[in-house]
């Protein structure tokens, strides 16, 4: 079962908690015990399992990835967004997640976030549940 839905962002760098819609989203297929994978179509974006207790992790997470990976560096991509597919890569495009009892497994302090490197856009992501 594939499902998807798309995700708005609303600046150039941001971690965007999608928590709700990924669990909407297995919920929906009715599968309870399974895999899901999460999936970003995207080479400027990501997806990544962190904290969303405090919202001071998802600064500090971009604010060293902004710190390691300067936007204007002498980059050969004449695009201007070569920051943005470093980080793209570096995070990754998808994860995945164990389903059980019809809920994704995370931990206690454990949030989904769509990771937007070259915003503000329209984004979508893809949930193939197993
Ligand atoms: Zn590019």
């Amino acid at each position: 079962m594939l499902k998807e839905f798309n995700v708005r962002t609303r600046s150039k760098t941001e971690l965007l908690d999608i928590t709700n819609e990924v669990f909407n989203a297995i919920e929906e297929t009715g599968v309870k015990e399974g895999i899901a994978i999460v999936y970003v179509p995207h080479t400027t974006a990501g997806v990544t399992i962190n904290e969303n207790a405090d919202p001071s992790v998802k600064r500090d997470i971009l604010m060293e990835l902004n710190k390691v990976i300067p936007f204007d560096d002498n980059y050969s991509h004449l695009e201007g967004n070569a920051a943005a597919h470093i980080k793209s890569s570096i995070i990754g495009a998808s994860i995945n997640l164990i389903i059980k009892n019809g809920r994704p497994i995370l931990g206690t302090w454990q949030g989904i976030f769509f990771c937007e490197f070259d915003g503000p856009r329209t984004r979508k992501v893809f949930i193939k549940v197993l």
